[in-house]
């Protein structure tokens, strides 16, 4: 009999994590090694905001892992609440949280949270800590930053590493460019006894405001702390090189200063975040339609195979969808009783996955387009109207997506936006 396949996961994100734990599951005998840059499951402090996972994709994954209950311990359905407001604090869309009924569910989890059950469901030994992968040889071999040793050889590196993936170097080495925005981030750690107004216009979800090709917006997380983020187009680097030289306090002043003109209910959302938490993020992207062609003994998935900015909250869904993919053709490979052999199977997977990845980078690239570009926030409303229209087989809301319907929906929030700031203004004035 065939000794079972060699296979290297090179990063313990949503993809790899994922992915162990389904071949661990299945029914394929393999011989599973995951590495991980990080030196402990706890290493890293601030494991990032709160994602919202969808039912054919991040949710279809969890189901097969097994981890349905032990995600609905932490699954939050009121953080579905999502209100939309434009600069003057007016609200043009509330839609409410709480559990619905049918497929339209999309609850929050924290990250560390989903990271933490993935990680108690697969064996300790299992995942290698603190190996930084530093390079991939032609012959499937990896070589860490940390030992002189090289490990392997595989038959199958899987790179979920990540934006800045070494697997995908090995594969035709293309590096992520400039989205062109970038932004910061601050946690206000207890809103509801330092700042209850900002408590309650949050609300339990997201809580968005987008105007002058800007972004604020601040996320419930499970602790009932919010995280707040700000988003903008600059220059590559900008961020971080503003951090660097004005320190924590001098960039809130500077990013204060973008949204000067911004209602003071909104622009206090910055004001209450906890300096020490301000930390610069700086987007990268792969192409749409980033494909490689398929060599022998790799792969990718998650954000290594199909980076994107997050504006379309697609990205650990689609994370791990691939890994489901992934997972249920290596199954079918080591099955006696099917033809299928391991290669041709990574080669059906990219096949299967490039398509599905392309529509998202799409999606996400055009999301970022109208929401940093001069329509927004009305732009984003009938964007998402046309999204929907499009992916929707029924008649009804294709017709939704038409020019006039889009129009007359365009004129209603235009309307709705110079009202509040009539209101706002005639309330400054007495
Ligand atoms: C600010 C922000 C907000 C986001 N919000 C959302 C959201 O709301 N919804 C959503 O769906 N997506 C969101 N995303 C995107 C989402 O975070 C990613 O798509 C998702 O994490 C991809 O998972 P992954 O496992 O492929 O990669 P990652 O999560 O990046 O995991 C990669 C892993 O590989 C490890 N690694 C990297 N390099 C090496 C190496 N050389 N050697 C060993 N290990 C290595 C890393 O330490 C990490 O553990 C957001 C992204 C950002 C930046």
């Amino acid at each position: 009999m065939a000794s079972p396949p060699k296979i290297a996961i090179i990063g313990a994100g949503p993809a790899g994590l994922t992915l162990a734990r389904l071949l661990y599951l299945s029914d394929a005998k393999v011989d599973l090694r995951l590495y991980e840059l990080d030196g402990s499951p706890t290493s890293r402090l601030g494991q990032g905001g709160t994602l919202d996972l969808h039912t054919d994709t991040g949710l279809a994954a969890l189901r097969k892992c097994g981890l349905w209950d032990s995600f609905r311990k932490y699954a939050r359905y009121d953080g579905q609440e999502l209100i939309m407001a434009d600069k003057n604090a007016t609200e043009l869309a509330h839609i409410g949280g709480g559990e619905k009924a049918g497929e339209s569910n999309r609850p929050e989890i924290d990250r560390h949270r989903l990271r933490e059950i993935l990680l108690e469901s697969v064996p300790e030994e299992c995942v290698r800590w603190g190996r930084h992968l530093r390079e991939v040889t032609e012959d499937g071999m990896l070589r860490f930053d940390e030992r002189e040793e090289m490990e392997g050889p595989f038959d199958l590196i899987v790179g979920a590493d990540g934006a800045w993936s070494k697997v995908r170097e090995r594969l035709n080495g293309l590096k992520p460019a400039y989205s062109g925005v970038s932004g910061y981030e601050m946690d206000i750690m207890e809103p509801a006894r330092t700042c209850p107004h900002v408590e309650k216009m949050v609300g339990r979800g997201a809580y968005f405001g987008s105007s002058d090709r800007k972004f604020l917006n601040a996320q419930r997380m499970g602790n009932n702390s919010l995280k707040v983020r700000s988003w903008y187009s600059c220059p590559e680097g900008e961020a971080k090189e503003t951090l660097d030289k004005y320190g924590k306090k001098g960039t809130l002043e500077k990013i204060m200063e973008r949204y000067a003109g911004w209602a003071p209910e909104m622009t206090e959302l910055l004001r209450q975040g906890d300096l020490d938490s301000l930390k610069h993020w700086t987007l990268y992207e792969l192409p749409v339609g980033y494909r490689w062609e398929h060599k022998k003994g790799f792969t990718l998935i998650g954000d290594a195979a199909s980076l994107a900015t997050p504006f379309s909250g697609e990205g650990v869904n689609k994370a791990m969808k691939d890994s489901l993919e992934l997972a249920e053709l290596i199954e079918k490979s080591q099955d006696p009783n099917d033809d299928l052999t391991l290669d041709p199977a990574i080669l059906s997977y990219e096949q299967l996955m490039f398509p599905r990845s392309e529509k998202l980078q799409a999606t996400t690239m055009n999301n970022k387009q109208v929401m940093f570009g001069p329509t927004a926030p009305i732009g984003i409303m009938t964007n998402m109207l046309k999204t929907l229209a499009v992916d929707d087989s029924s008649i009804l809301m294709k017709m939704l997506g038409t020019a006039p319907v889009v129009a007359a929906v365009y004129s209603y929030f235009w309307t709705r936006q110079q009202v509040g700031w009539a209101v706002r203004r005639f309330w400054r004035r007495t």
